[in-house]
């Protein structure tokens, strides 16, 4: 295929066909259209952007690189949820498991790290023998079985989202409303879902931190869905600081299992049950959010949420006793406490800046091929509008020795921020609801 006329043309504003999207993909993931000519082309939608038919047919393009799951008649609703990426976002980690245990299928099919932003593949690949790569029939089998699979794309299930991910980690090409929303959507509509629920993003830690571009990106992904046969449903939560307190890859899947266990800290359970709920009602199981919700805490209070979890590591080749005993998750060697310098109020705990210091500490890519510390990170004890005094923990920071410490160290100091008066604007946790309907605050 000669691809340059199509660079040009989506460089000079102009469009592509469905079949010369299907084209491209086609030859991308197989290998016979280079990186740098993709590279190119992902620039020119990411300044020029696509019509409305060309995001469909570049998403069902994506979808159909690879195979879909397929369930039959008995199996439960499915419904999955997915998240535009934050930091500390360890949300599907508690979300499969839970959901799962209240009798709706989650058939979840995840990312890896990207930008600053971690990824719920990385992170469970740091629970030792935890397998992603399942074939789709491990995958149906597994759901079918327990209600529930973790996995990443595969040359079988979204290979060109697993290829174009990469891609633009490396090309300054995420953020974009268009190729977030195929990305996204090419893989979830390839798990044979009854609903879908989206975790969009708002805040400076965001890929797209404005209120216009959330409407925009959660508008154009409800639009695939709907137009695919998948109701779609997104909340606006906060990405103005780290979700949770622990930031960094095994440090989230600790916390993760806490949360199972009934320990989870409050503004992560508030998205995990706001999201949830969304997902219940979706599927059927319960009649409203409040109905819903009750059931995702008596899930959690009873124990068959974290027990769900322990069949979900087990089913994977992991240790299920890892959730109630975690000392088998990579531990970093250098632990240090970070204090505040001065009596203040904390104005900001800066999400980029964590997600960056995570990279630097090497627990994020900086390249296609750098491998991950999954033990480094930080525990942010400290949230905007805390007052504190000097010499008080705000965080403890864990790295791979001493220098790298002071690199942690560099990290707070830029993130977190202490003044005099309470901070200017703190978002909401969850501020919007938008569906095909429209949007609602709240
Ligand atoms: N998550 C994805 O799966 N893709 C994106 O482009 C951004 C977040």
């Amino acid at each position: 295929m000669f691809v340059v006329p199509l660079i040009e043309r989506k460089r000079d504003g102009g469009r592509l066909t469905a079949s010369e999207w299907r084209t491209v993909i086609r030859e991308y993931t197989a290998g016979r259209m280079p990186d740098y000519q993709m590279a190119a082309l992902l620039m020119a939608v990411f300044l020029r952007g696509v019509t409305d038919e060309e995001l469909g047919a570049l998403t069902d393009a994506m979808r159909d690189s690879g195979g879909s799951l397929r369930f039959g008649a008995g199996t439960p609703p499915r419904v999955d949820k997915h998240s535009t990426g934050g930091v500390g976002d360890k949300v599907s980690l508690v979300l499969a498991p839970l959901v799962a245990s209240c009798g709706v299928a989650v058939p979840m099919l995840s990312g890896r790290g990207l930008g600053h932003t971690g990824g719920t593949l990385d992170k469970l690949e740091s629970i030792p023998g935890f397998r992603t790569d399942l074939t789709l029939e491990e995958t149906r089998r597994q759901v079918e079985r327990i209600g529930c699979a973790m996995v990443g794309q595969t040359a079988e299930i979204a290979p060109a989202d697993r290829k174009l991910y990469a891609l633009r980690d490396a090309t300054g090409t995420i953020e974009a409303v268009p190729l977030m929303a195929a990305s996204i959507l090419s893989k979830k509509l390839s798990e044979g879902l009854d609903g879908l629920v989206l975790d969009v993003k708002r805040g400076s830690g965001a890929f797209l931190p404005g209120f216009d571009d959330a409407v925009a990106l959660a508008r154009s992904m409800i639009a695939l869905g709907e137009a695919r046969g998948c109701p779609t449903v997104a909340l606006f939560t906060a990405m103005d600081r780290p979700l949770g307190r622990a930031c960094g890859n095994a440090l989230e899947v600790e916390e993760a299992f806490a949360a199972l266990l009934g320990e989870g800290p409050p503004d992560l359970m508030g998205v995990v049950y706001a999201l949830g709920a969304e997902m219940l009602v979706l599927a059927g199981t319960a009649d409203d959010t409040e109905a819903a919700r009750r059931a995702l805490e008596d899930a959690i209070r009873s124990g068959r949420a974290a027990d769900t979890c322990r069949r979900l590591i087990e089913a994977q080749d992991g240790n299920p006793g890892i959730v109630d005993d975690p000392a088998p998750l990579p531990q970093a060697p250098a632990v240090d406490v970070y204090v505040a310098g001065r009596d203040g109020i904390v104005q900001r705990v800066e999400p980029r800046r964590i997600g960056r210091g995570i990279v630097e500490l090497g627990g994020g890519r900086r390249t296609m091929d750098d491998r991950l510390d999954p033990a480094v990170g930080f525990v942010i004890t400290a949230n905007p509008g805390d007052a504190v005094a000097r010499g008080e923990p705000l965080a403890s920071i864990y790295a791979s020795d001493s220098a790298q410490v002071a690199v942690g160290r560099r990290a707070l100091d830029e993130a977190i921020v202490l003044g005099d008066e309470a901070p200017a604007e703190v978002l909401p946790l969850v501020s919007h609801r938008v569906s095909r309907a429209g949007i609602e605050e709240g």
